[in-house]
This record gives C-alpha cells, structure tokens and sequence, in this order.
C-alpha cells in the first residue's frame, strides 16, 4: 500500500516564495522514489497533467491556480559526499544552501557562492542557477531525470545546453531525479570563511528575509537589469501589494497581500519604462506557471 498522500485544492502560496498563488487541483510531496514513480502512473492513469516544483523560489503562480498535480519535490532529499575525490550525488529536493554548507564542511571547494540561493537542486539545474561569476552547472558531472512517461535517462552536462539562467530542462519537461557533482579538495576553513562571506555580502545588498523570487528579470548582458530600474527611479514603486524593493531594485517584494495580477502589472510597468527609457526589452526569469 502506498503511503504517498494525494492532496486536493491546496492553496499553492506556501509553496513558493513570494507567497503567492491559488490552489492546486492535486498536491503532493514524494519522499522517495517509489512515491514519485507511483504518482507517474497516476498522472498517466487518470490523464492529468504535471507541473513540478522546488523551493518555488522562482515561480510566479496564477492566483487562479493550477489544474492537474502540482509534484513538489521538496521533501525528496538525499546527500552522499565522498571526500576523496570530490564527488557528490544529491537527491534533486535537497536545498542548495544545505548542500553548500555540507561540501564546506567537508572541505570541498567549488559552491561557496551557492549558500544564500534558497533553492532546490533540481530547480538549481532547471535555472542553471549562479553567482559570483560561478554557476551550477560548473560543477555539474550528470543528473538522473525521470519522463512525464515513465523512463529514465542519465544525462551529461554538455547535453543540457546550459546557458546564463538557461538549461534544456526549461524546453524539455523531466523530472530532475539526482545530481552527481564534481568539487575540489580545498581548505576547509577557508571555504567555510568565504562561504559565510558570501552570505553576510548577500544580507547587506539583498532584500533577504522579504517576500520575494530573487532577480525578476535576467540582466541585458554587460548591463544590469537593476542599475537600469534604479536609474529610473523606480525603488519602491507599487502596483496594489507588489512592490520594487528599495534595497535591490531587480527584486519585487509581496509587500502587502499581492496578487500575481499585481505582480504581472508591476512587471509590465517596468519593462515599458525601461523599453521607453534605453530601448531594452527585459526578459523574466522568474517562471510564470498558470497563466
Ligand atoms: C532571496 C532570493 C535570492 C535568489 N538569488 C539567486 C541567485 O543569486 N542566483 C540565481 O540563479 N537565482 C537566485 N534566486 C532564484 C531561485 O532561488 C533559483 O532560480 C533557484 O534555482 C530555483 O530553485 P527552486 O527549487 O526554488 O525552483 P522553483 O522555483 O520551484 O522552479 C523553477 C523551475 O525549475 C523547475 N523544477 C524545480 N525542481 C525541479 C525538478 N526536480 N525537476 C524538474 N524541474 C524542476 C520548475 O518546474 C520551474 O520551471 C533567488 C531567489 C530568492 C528568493
């Protein structure tokens, strides 16, 4: 008997850092394998559809909510660390903050400006997620992904066409499954040393503790998205309950109740200033899933 508990019309706002979002049509949190295989056959039995979230840390989901099953993956966690060459296999749920500070204790360098991204692994790999110059997929040897259908595939990181905040995975929909890194041996005090430098930067510059996705829009290489937002004076400028933050303006924080409405239209307010002002269209990069 299957222990995996299928949830109905479950408010998907805590599901995701700004706090926002209607319900799921189904939710569930797998811990292992067979709960998520299990729910694969379930999708395909009964014909629903599959939409897949991390921490949601990067996603901006309909106030209306989501049809079909929501698979949060975030319960599905796992950490193997072997120090003598570096290699780590992680289940995709575990947190990337969690991971940075174990391979530190470890005294495995490579993921010292991966402390302060509130993600999962599996979102970490879907986004190519980065700082510092430094990004995962830097330090990726290959993840495990399970289909929509059923198989599963090994894939290297040279076939994921990774990017800047771009990987296949936003093209193609699997399941991230697992992760096999590859760190360096280093000093552990001084990983650790950086590691918590890097946080205590993040605090200073960022609205840490807020409602918020991180960087909305994905910056017009060489040029930032949020030098050209604060050019424009728009800090603190709100649309209803979403508002530019004052201390970093690529971010948008859940200041008061915000609707995703309201987050749409702060967006779209601020692509056609800066459209209008420098001739840029900003992109996204925080998903919008429901709409
Ligand atoms: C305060 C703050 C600071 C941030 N700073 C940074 C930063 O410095 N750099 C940066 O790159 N990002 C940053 N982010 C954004 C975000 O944390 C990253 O994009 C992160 O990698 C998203 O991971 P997640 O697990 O939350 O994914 P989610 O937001 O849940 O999902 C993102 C995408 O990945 C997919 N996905 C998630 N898990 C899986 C899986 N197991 N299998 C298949 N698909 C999956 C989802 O379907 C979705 O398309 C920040 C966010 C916040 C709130």
């Amino acid at each position: 008997m299957n222990s995996i508990q299928l949830e109905k019309n479950i408010s998907l706002a805590n599901f995701t850092t700004w706090r926002i979002g209607g319900p799921a049509e189904w939710i569930a949190q797998p811990k292992n394998i067979e709960e998520i295989q299990y729910l694969i056959n379930w999708i395909n039995k009964e014909k629903i559809s599959c939409n897949i979230i991390g921490a949601g840390s990067n996603l901006l989901i309909n106030d209306k909510g989501i049809k079909g099953l929501s698979l949060c993956m975030r319960n599905f966690k796992g950490i193997k660390i072997d120090k003598s060459n570096g290699i780590i296999e992680v289940l995709s749920g575990e947190m990337l903050p969690t991971l940075a500070r174990k391979a530190a204790a470890s005294g495995l360098h490579g993921l010292e400006w991966a402390v302060g991204i509130p993600g999962t692994i599996g979102g970490a790999i879907v986004m190519n997620a980065g700082a510092q110059k430094n990004c995962i997929s830097s330090y990726l040897e290959s993840i495990t992904t399970l289909s929509l259908t059923g198989e599963y595939k090994i894939l290297k990181g040279k076939d994921l066409n990774f990017g800047y905040r771009y990987s296949l995975l936003q093209d193609e929909k699997l399941i991230v499954i697992s992760a096999r890194l590859k760190l360096t041996l280093g000093h552990a005090e001084q990983i650790r040393q950086v590691t918590n430098e890097n946080l205590s930067h993040r605090l200073k510059t960022q609205p840490y503790t807020a409602q918020t996705c991180g960087s909305v829009f994905r910056n017009p290489e060489p040029l930032k998205a949020a030098k050209l937002i604060e050019e424009l004076g728009l800090k603190g400028f709100r649309f209803g309950g979403a508002e530019i933050s004052k201390i970093h303006s690529n971010f948008i924080i859940n200041a008061n109740k915000a609707s995703s409405c309201d987050v749409r239209e702060l967006i779209k307010y601020i692509q056609k200033k800066v459209l209008d002002a420098y001739g840029i269209l900003l992109e996204t990069e925080v998903k919008q899933c429901g709409f």
